[in-house]
């Protein structure tokens, strides 16, 4: 077996933000030279025209990911100053290569040359995704028009940083001290424990609840005091706003509205009436109007049931005297509905899933599906003791990838989960560069003694992203910016990532890992049952709730007038008259959390997970009918998907896979909303 050559991977042991700056500056020259030298020479080959590129990008982005990486998971404020300086450097260099006209000729003449009926389906993409990229960067605006476009690159960039970083030091700065246990009354010992170490850690004596999503959440769920439920709510829907308590001066309001301006403005530069449009450039969905109509049928097809569903929470409210049920009371009463609806809670479920037999069972599912082996490897350096290493290797044997895990929330770590890379695939010029991925999650850390316990939806989280490291690590892609996640359609990203979701809700899965962490003693049938049987507990309330947040996105993107007062507001009020089926209150700042879009890369594209959903609920009809390891299926699934990159249309993919073009009815079915036609 080949091992990983871990030499090559950052030196998180040593790494200092101040060494970073001089070693990024110095490869954006070389890189600068080189391309110029490339084109003030002869194209030899397309080979070698198209790997000198790769090549260099690729330098750039292994010095440039883990500057990225750390800003998000270690942020002190050397990385943040670090990150901020070098940002700009960057953003200049991607415009200036993204607007060289004579870069841009070259591509356009590959294809007028003998050797271009040689050129590999990867090449082709490759040119094709380049000159459209070269059209949506404003390759044929005038001087003026292009250093305007510049410009705007450099303030999106400043802004959805700006927005990112207010958003956690809001989420850091807040506090709830709690002097009395009893206070604490209905929450789970071990978040009580967390609790007092992050009192403790703030040197205060009693509790301290905070907003960091392992605490807030558990205590939404459990907290029996509904005023301590209230002050953590509206401290959270207020983070980063006009109407937080304090720390005004973190208010993301302007952000938000210079960001939304700059998009625009950047959309309309290069011919586009709207953000909306000039996203969907880079997407499989083709126009707005098809964007909007797939989520208004969805909003048609769910509202009926999230009503029933709520009308069922309001009456569980009231045998405890709550006659209108509250925003904070939600999460609380849904806890309570599910627990004497299917006799099980998330909290019951916890010691069934310690990390090591979660990790242990989502490897073994991956080696059933697709025949990859997963191991450990433990000399690999990291940024903090809690990450580890793995690497994974395909069926034949064969090295395919590695990738770093870090899994517990802790402070200056931003929010969420995710998976990013670390580098891509490359097989250019030199020897096999294997992909390595960063998996980040914010999961409750191990209190004490006791091993880290996952509730399901953590579980379910960890398939998720893990769905996404398979995409970036078995890829067979030999250039970079098409290999893994890049370069595929944005609304087709979160298929491998949601299909792997599936396999949290099938008892042939969850018994192989699902055991207590003190005893071994595998999860009992009836409560997976039980478990099983929540799959479709509020799944119509889940699924407006995505579908505001798609429209709302959306319509902000395709709507967008700066003359307008309150836009964002507006179009948010808008969007929830239709689809809320209970009051928001008017202090509710959702919007200046909303990361995905003023912060990450979903903007005008948040649609896209049920626009995947739908590619992932059919794609797994098929393991429903072929059975769900089947070997066949899940090679296929691996070969036609997963390997392909930014290589083959989606579609194209999935129809290969499939046999036939993706209905919304596995999606429907999948949650519940209509009667399945296979037995
Ligand atoms: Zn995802």
């Amino acid at each position: 077996m080949q091992l990983f050559d871990s030499t090559a991977l950052p030196s998180f042991a040593t790494i200092h933000p101040a060494e970073m700056g001089p070693l990024v500056e110095a490869q954006l020259t070389f890189n600068r030279q080189k391309l110029a030298q490339l084109l003030a020479e002869p194209m030899t080959s397309v080979d070698v025209f198209l790997g000198a590129l790769e090549e260099m990008e690729d330098a750039l982005n292994q010095l440039w990911s883990p500057i990225q990486h750390l800003h998000s998971v270690m942020q002190s404020e050397d990385w943040r100053t670090t990150y901020n300086t070098l940002l700009p450097l960057i953003t200049e260099y991607h415009t200036e290569r993204s607007q060289n006209e004579m870069l841009f000729k070259a591509v356009l003449a590959i294809a007028d040359r003998n050797d271009f009926t040689t050129c590999s389906q990867t090449q082709k993409k490759i040119i094709e995704y380049a000159i459209r990229d070269f059209k949506l960067a404003g390759i044929h605006l005038s001087p003026d028009k292009k250093m305007r476009m510049g410009a705007l690159r450099q303030q999106l960039n400043q802004w959805t940083t700006k927005f990112s970083e207010n958003l956690l030091d809001a989420t850091e700065a807040f506090v709830l001290p709690v002097t009395a246990e009893t206070m604490l009354c209905g929450l789970p010992a071990q978040t009580i424990q967390l609790a007092k170490a992050h009192a403790e850690s703030r040197g205060l004596s009693g509790w301290a609840l905070t907003l960091d999503y392992p605490v807030y959440s558990t205590a939404m769920k459990f907290l029996e005091d509904r005023s301590l439920r209230f002050a953590l709510y509206v401290a959270y829907v207020t983070r980063a706003s006009d109407q937080s308590a304090s720390h005004r001066e973190l208010d993301n309001s302007e952000v938000m509205a210079h960001i939304l301006k700059v998009r625009h403005e950047i959309a309309t530069l290069v011919g586009f009436k709207n953000y909306a449009e000039y996203s969907l450039a880079t997407k499989m969905a083709k126009t707005p109007q098809e964007v909007l109509g797939f989520l208004r049928d969805l909003l048609v097809r769910s509202h009926a049931l999230a009503e029933k569903e709520y009308l069922a929470l309001q009456r569980e409210a009231a045998c405890d005297g709550i006659m209108q049920i509250e925003p904070w009371d939600v999460p609380y009463y849904s806890e309570k509905l599910q627990a004497k609806t299917f006799h099980i809670t998330q909290e019951a479920l916890r010691p069934y899933f310690p990390i090591h037999h979660v990790l242990q069972g989502l490897f073994m599912v991956a080696n059933q599906l697709y025949g990859v082996t997963i191991a450990h490897e433990p000399n690999v350096p990291t940024w903090h003791e809690d990450v580890r290493f793995y690497v994974i290797y395909d069926e034949t044997a064969h090295l395919r990838g590695g990738f770093y895990i870090d899994l517990y929330a802790r402070t200056q770590k931003r929010e969420g989960a995710w998976m990013d890379e670390c580098r891509a695939r490359k097989h250019i010029l030199h020897p096999l560069q294997h992909p390595v991925a960063y998996l980040t999650c914010n999961f409750m850390p191990p209190v004490g003694k006791t091993p880290a316990l996952l509730t399901h939806d953590d579980v379910l989280t960890l398939f998720h992203e893990f769905g996404h490291c398979l995409h970036h690590l078995l890829t067979v892609i030999d250039y970079p910016s098409v290999a893994g996640i890049n370069g595929v359609l944005w609304d087709a990203v979160e298929f491998p990532s949601q299909f792997m979701e599936n396999y949290v809700w099938e008892e042939d899965s969850l018994k192989q890992f699902a055991a207590h962490y003190q005893t071994d003693v595998p999860l009992p049938h009836d409560l997976y049952s039980n478990l099983i049987a929540t799959k479709n507990f509020q799944t119509g309330l889940q699924m407006v709730r995505q579908l505001e947040l798609a429209l709302f996105d959306f319509r902000l993107h395709f709507e967008y007038d700066s003359t307008k007062q309150d836009f964002i507001q507006n179009i948010l009020n808008d969007v929830r008259s239709q689809t809320a089926v209970m009051p928001v209150p008017a202090f509710n700042r959702f919007q200046h959390s909303f990361a995905h879009i003023f912060a990450g890369g979903y903007a005008a594209g948040y649609y896209s997970y049920k626009w995947a959903e739908v590619l992932s609920a059919d794609a797994y009809g098929l393991f429903k009918e072929k059975g769900l390891f089947d070997h066949a299926t899940g090679q296929s699934l691996m070969k036609n998907v997963l390997e392909v990159g930014g290589t083959r249309d989606p579609m194209e993919a999935f129809v290969a896979f499939r046999g036939r073009k993706p209905t919304v009815d596995a999606l429907l079915e999948q949650s519940g909303m209509i009667e399945g036609v296979t037995q």
